[in-house]
């Protein structure tokens, strides 16, 4: 694939250029690690990830790297965000369940794939800059709020997808229990400090398990996830 016109020249370029450029870079750096899913590498394209790191950080935005986004918390890394969407397998009707907020840009590439999203985040100031990145970018199928999503958002399950992007021991009951038939959950698994991308999937039959590669996540902290250290 050749890069976008007007961003090889010796001209100078705009800014709002270059990090198109650099967002189009990372985007094929995603691909090239093996996510194929189209739909997810074009959402990427679309959702300027620069708009969710701290001012200071915004030239590192299109690195492969996890970011500091105050509260203690971080922006998780591009590869992650499109390796557990693409695992997550959205469809535009969907109704989705986010936990763990953050930024919001996770959030935000579920809102251009899903009918409908829902995030929880436990850190109000966290919540509130997501609301208004969400608004800023006009994503309207978006509903965040302040709580603890490891009981999940009861009032309006169930949900068609579920993604937790906090690390948990185990997956919450009430995650599971607020996933509809035919749906998946996806969720880092393991100890406080390393985990591993677990998916399940709920059939009229029963509930599956699959573990997949080793991750570091953020803990949830909650009633049905860690203790606050
Ligand atoms: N997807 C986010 C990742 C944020 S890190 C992004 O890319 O920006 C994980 C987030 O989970 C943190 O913001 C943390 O505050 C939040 N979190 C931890 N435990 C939680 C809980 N029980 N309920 C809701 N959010 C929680």
């Amino acid at each position: 694939m050749e890069p976008p016109a007007g961003a090889a020249g010796g001209e100078p370029e705009s800014l709002s250029s270059d990090l198109s450029y650099q967002r189009e870079r990372m985007v094929r750096l995603v691909a090239s690690r093996g996510v194929e899913d189209a739909r997810v590498l074009q959402a990427m394209r679309d959702i300027p990830r620069h708009v969710f790191v701290p001012g200071e950080m915004r030239s590192q935005a299109y690195g492969d790297h996890a970011l500091p986004i105050g509260s203690s918390q971080t922006i998780s890394q591009p590869y992650i965000v499109a390796q557990m969407t693409a695992l997550l397998d959205v469809q535009a009707e969907h109704s989705v369940l986010e936990v763990g907020t953050g930024s919001g840009y996770q959030t935000a590439i579920l809102a251009k794939l899903a009918r409908r999203v829902f995030s929880l985040e436990r850190v109000s100031k966290l919540a509130q800059q997501a609301i208004q990145r969400m608004r800023d970018l006009d994503l309207e199928n978006v509903k965040i709020q302040t709580f603890d999503g490891s009981v999940g958002w009861s009032e309006m399950a169930p949900f068609d997808r579920i993604i937790v992007t906090a690390g948990a021991p185990s997956a919450p009951q009430p995650l599971l229990d607020q996933l509809a038939v035919g749906g998946k959950l996806v969720i880092p698994e393991g100890g406080r400090e390393l985990q591993r991308l677990v998916v399940y999937r709920k059939t009229k039959r029963g509930t599956r398990r699959q573990e997949g590669e080793a991750v570091v996540f953020v803990p949830l902290i909650g009633r049905h996830g860690w203790q606050e250290s």
